[in-house]
């Protein structure tokens, strides 16, 4: 449709601006980085007085750095290496929890999980878990008061299904209509409206994809899709 069009042009105009500028900005901020840690040394005990602006100084060239690396799987995506192996997706799941952990651990959170998928998928492990963390973290950012998270696993036509769901604060389909769009945020401060358009990039990459059911004040449910591969096991 047009409207993919449209986006695919628009990830390629970034791609391109990325590639361009993501060291031009890396490095000058390492210098910044560095530098500042040689003025806090400097300043000896007078830099406990600046303590919070030196504080709001790292934390915002963090988030340029964020940025930055965030971009750059736009920018290089192909440079991610496609191992060619086969694994049960479950075990992947596993594997991205310890991940977030620290989050779960401060709201009432329960996790559920099902399993039920019986193939294989192909995906580049490191990227199907970036994609997981990328809605763990949106889901448990969607239940301040807590609730609960949902993961799991089933065969789906031809493929794998995985499932993660939640039952925070959901999304009006206006919002729904938009979230995979580039930059597109509702989290002021926080969001850098990044991680749903790089998922749904992977799983395309992968012959897969990924779709959201909201409603408004019940939750979301996210459901990627993989080809399964010839195996079963
Ligand atoms: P970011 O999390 O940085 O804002 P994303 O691309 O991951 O970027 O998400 C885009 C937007 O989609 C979020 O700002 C939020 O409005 C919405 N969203 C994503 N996941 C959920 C969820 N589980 N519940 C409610 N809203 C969500």
């Amino acid at each position: 449709t047009t409207r993919q069009l449209v986006m695919s042009e628009k990830l390629a105009a970034i791609g391109e601006i990325t590639a361009g500028v993501a060291h031009e900005i890396n490095n000058p901020i390492a210098v910044m980085q560095g530098n500042l840690e040689i003025i806090r040394d400097l300043m000896g005990p007078a830099a406990e007085e600046a303590r919070t602006e030196f504080r709001l100084i790292d934390q915002q060239m963090h988030r340029i750095t964020e940025i930055v690396t965030k971009l750059l799987q736009f920018a290089k995506p192909q440079e991610y290496a496609r191992l060619a192996e086969e694994y049960d997706p479950a075990g992947v799941i596993a594997d991205t929890l310890p991940l977030v952990q620290h989050l779960l651990r401060k709201t009432m959170i329960a996790v559920e999980r099902e399993d039920r998928a019986t193939r294989f998928v192909q995906m580049n492990r490191t990227e199907l878990q970036q994609v997981l963390v990328n809605l763990v973290v949106n889901a448990i950012h969607a239940m301040p008061e807590g609730g609960r998270l949902g993961l799991r696993t089933f065969d789906s036509g031809s493929g794998v299904a995985i499932e993660v769901s939640d039952t925070g604060e959901g999304m009006t389909a206006e919002v729904a209509a938009r979230i995979f769009d580039p930059f597109f945020t509702t989290k002021a401060r926080e969001g850098t409206g990044l991680g749903l358009s790089i998922s749904r990039m992977l799983m395309a990459q992968h012959g897969g994809s990924i779709a959201v059911r909201s409603q408004r004040g019940e939750g979301t449910t996210f459901t990627l899709w993989l080809p399964a591969s010839d195996d079963a096991f």
